[in-house]
């Protein structure tokens, strides 16, 4: 069985992606954090259209937690190849730098950041020995372009982007490829705190997206068809300038 991997997988983006490569015909190791009943929900889904869909619960930004979970995954399935991984799994706390707490900082950096290169690590030494892969993170408009108010998380998605583009490098004589797309403003539970009607008016496209619009790239740089792309930055944002 050919799996694919997606972190924050229950709710959103992670959601659609998991159901889109489903529809490839990959078997899903779902992470998410702690909303069980979401990732039931998404587990379900993938279930319905024949595919098993395996729940692995753990906190992204806690390298204990993630490496124990991964490698006693890992251990148990020997012969188990994770062709495709999907960092996606990722958390913002706005704020002004002068009224943002260390704490504020830390978790962003944690869970959007840290944890690419906690599961990365893990899950590129099984694509190595295959001498396959595809890598793909999920970064932001907030990390090409700079977000005022996101210090922290332009940072963290700016990092990512870095790392994906060097990460690249180093595996692509082994088929494996890495890149990265950078949602605009989707519609989800991150972005339901936002003013949709007036954000849209600075968008040319005059809407915010749907988390089908990014699986569906997802799904594209996924699939052999995406065989000579790597470590580059798709942007998926209705025209916003990047
Ligand atoms: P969302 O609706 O808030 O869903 C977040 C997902 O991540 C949930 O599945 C959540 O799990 C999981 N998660 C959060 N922290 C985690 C942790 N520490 N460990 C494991 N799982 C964790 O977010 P979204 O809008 O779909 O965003 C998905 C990705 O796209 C993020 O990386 C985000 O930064 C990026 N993005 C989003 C937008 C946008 O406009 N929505 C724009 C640009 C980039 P639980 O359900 O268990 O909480």
């Amino acid at each position: 069985m050919n799996y694919a991997l997606v972190t924050g997988g229950s709710r959103g983006i992670g959601s659609a992606i998991c159901i889109k490569l489903a529809e490839m015909g990959f078997a899903i190791l779902l992470n998410y954090k702690s909303n069980d009943e979401e990732a039931n929900k998404t587990k379900q889904k993938i279930e319905a259209l024949g595919l098993p869909c395996e729940l692995l619960k753990f906190d992204v930004s806690n390298p204990e937690e993630t490496t124990a979970v991964l490698t006693n995954w890992l251990d148990a399935h020997k012969d188990a190849k994770i062709e495709v991984l999907v960092n996606n799994a990722g958390i913002r706390q706005d704020n002004l730098i002068v009224f943002m707490p260390e704490e504020q900082w830390h978790s962003v950096i944690n869970s959007n950041l840290n944890a690419f290169y906690y599961i990365s690590k893990i899950v590129v030494k099984n694509m190595l020995a295959a001498r396959y892969g595809r890598i793909i993170n999920i970064v932001s408009l907030s990390g090409t372009k700079g977000m005022a108010g996101q210090t922290n998380y332009s940072a963290a998605k700016a990092g990512v982007i870095g790392a994906t583009k060097a990460l690249a490098l180093e595996i692509a004589k082994r088929n494996i490829t890495v890149n990265a797309v950078a949602p605009g403003f989707i519609a989800t539970d991150m972005t339901k705190d936002l003013n949709e009607k007036e954000l849209s008016e600075h968008i040319p496209m005059k809407r915010f997206g749907t988390p089908q619009e990014v699986a569906d790239t997802v799904g594209f740089l996924a699939s052999k068809s995406a065989s000579y792309i790597t470590g580059q930055v798709i942007s998926i944002n209705g025209g916003l300038s990047t």
